[in-house]
């Protein structure tokens, strides 16, 4: 199985919709899933332990796995632990850059407005852990909620035959006030509405497969989510002075993480399209997880695109709104000045997407299914309320009491109007009897 070359021009409606509307099969199985979300809430911990048994293979002891946590950083060895301590270092930097001022102003005629930012109660993270163990999402979505000021972080992730300690003590290390052992469908039903041992939450944050994507489009409502971040997605733009080996680096690591993983690269130069789609086959070959990267990159998602010009190459990007969007070209500025929609962007030759996925600073919580056109990835926000605040003074609510009781009325709201003339007939005759 290899990456076909195609021309953007020639793609027919079935091969555009493929490319454009990449659910990842989400639909499919959302039978499946809102009956593991009932049967959770409805059972709490025996379906959470039925579902593990049925979906992972193993039967869990403790459903919290809090200590476990704690313990496991004594466990891992000094290069990983300082890896994971330097990633948590620049990832709180970058999110403490975030962080917004309250503030309060006085406008012209007596209005004195302003806003303030509060965290969040309780938060749910979900760290994948199936077919990958993933230590760096426990540190993108914990750390921006401990940032944020979250008063109790709670993280699901999955159980396995073999708990891989890296995971663990990275979700301690990020700075988890609570861990459970459990992953996909159950563990965001179990955040969603809690059981006898997992603490409902107020928000659930974080990536996964189809089932938790799913799950989280299903419990959304009753609970508040982040966005939808299912299998990962990569857009690379890429012109005649990129190195076709660092293009196919980018598309076999995305690839890599999931036989659902749509990867494209998109060129205005045939040689160049050539060479990418024959050093990814040559990669592939290559990779340890080669399976699932052949599955992923013949996938009709994926694909190498050859686009008439530099302009067409942008329009495609922008309608397709990529997670991940690499732009290896010598006028990569003037080019992503022209596209609004991606979740992150990664510049030049030197940055490769596992830059931002690992180590950088940036988030790699990201919107896939062209969420991009509407929202950004995970950051200090995602854990923030805001709560507007003002204060007029008697002239300023003089002012706009017009506007105010003009508008109520053609409302037919009169109780709003009258509201305002309390206050100022009140100051008139406290005036008059002075
Ligand atoms: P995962 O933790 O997301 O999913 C594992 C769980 O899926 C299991 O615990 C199991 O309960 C459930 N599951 C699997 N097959 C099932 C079935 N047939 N029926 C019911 N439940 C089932 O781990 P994963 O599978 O390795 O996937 C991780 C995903 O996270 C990948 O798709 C990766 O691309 C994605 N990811 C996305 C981002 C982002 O920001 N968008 C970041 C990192 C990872």
């Amino acid at each position: 199985m290899s990456i076909d070359v195609r021309a953007v021009a020639d793609l027919g409606p079935d091969e555009r919709a493929a490319l454009f509307d990449r659910n990842a099969g989400i639909e499919a199985i959302r039978d499946d899933v809102r009956e593991i979300v009932d049967r959770v809430r409805e059972e709490g911990d025996v379906a959470v332990r039925e579902f593990t048994e049925e979906f992972d293979g193993v039967t869990v002891g403790n459903l919290e796995i809090t200590d476990a946590c704690e313990r496991a950083v004594d466990e891992i060895d000094d290069e990983l632990l300082e890896a994971i301590e330097m990633a948590i270092a620049n990832v709180r930097e970058f999110h403490e850059a975030q962080l917004p001022e309250d503030w309060r102003r006085e406008f012209d005629d007596g209005r004195e407005l302003g806003r303030r930012f509060r965290p969040l109660d309780r938060v749910g993270a979900y760290v994948p852990g199936g077919t990958a163990a993933y230590p760096s999402s426990a540190i993108m979505t914990v750390v921006p909620a401990t940032v944020a000021g979250v008063d109790h972080v709670s993280v699901v992730t999955p159980p396995a035959e073999e708990v891989n300690p890296v995971t663990l003590a990275a979700i301690h290390l990020a700075g988890a006030d609570a861990v459970y052992s459990v992953g996909g469908a159950q563990a965001i039903g179990a955040l969603a509405y809690g059981t006898e041992t997992v603490t409902r939450v107020q928000k659930i944050v974080g990536p996964g497969n189809r089932w938790v994507t799913a799950a989280k489009a299903e419990v959304r409502g009753d609970v508040e989510i982040d966005f939808l971040a299912g299998p990962s997605e990569i857009v690379v733009i890429a012109d005649e002075t990129a190195d076709p080996d660092v293009v196919a680096a980018d598309l076999v690591a995305q690839a890599e993480h999931d036989p659902n993983a749509p990867v494209v690269a998109i060129t205005n130069d045939e040689a160049t399209a050539e060479a990418v789609a024959a050093a990814v086959d040559e990669q592939a070959g290559a990779r340890e997880r080669e399976d699932v990267i052949r599955e992923a990159v013949a996938n009709d998602a994926s694909g190498v695109l050859l686009a008439r010009s530099m302009s067409e190459a942008i329009l495609f990007t922008e309608e397709y709104a990529p997670e991940h969007l690499t732009i290896v070209a010598d006028d990569d500025e003037a080019i992503v000045e022209r596209i609004d929609s991606a979740g992150s962007v990664f510049l030049g030759p030197h940055t490769p997407v596992a830059a931002g996925d690992y180590a950088s600073g940036t988030n790699h919580v990201l919107p896939t299914n062209g969420g991009a056109k509407v929202t950004g990835g995970l950051s200090v926000e995602t854990f923030l309320r805001s709560t507007t605040v003002q204060r007029l003074s008697r002239d300023g609510l003089a002012e706009i009491g017009e506007t105010i009781t003009t508008l109520a009325e053609a409302e037919g709201l009169e109780a709003h109007a009258e509201s305002v003339r309390v206050r100022l007939e009140e100051d008139e005759n406290e005036t008059t009897s002075d």
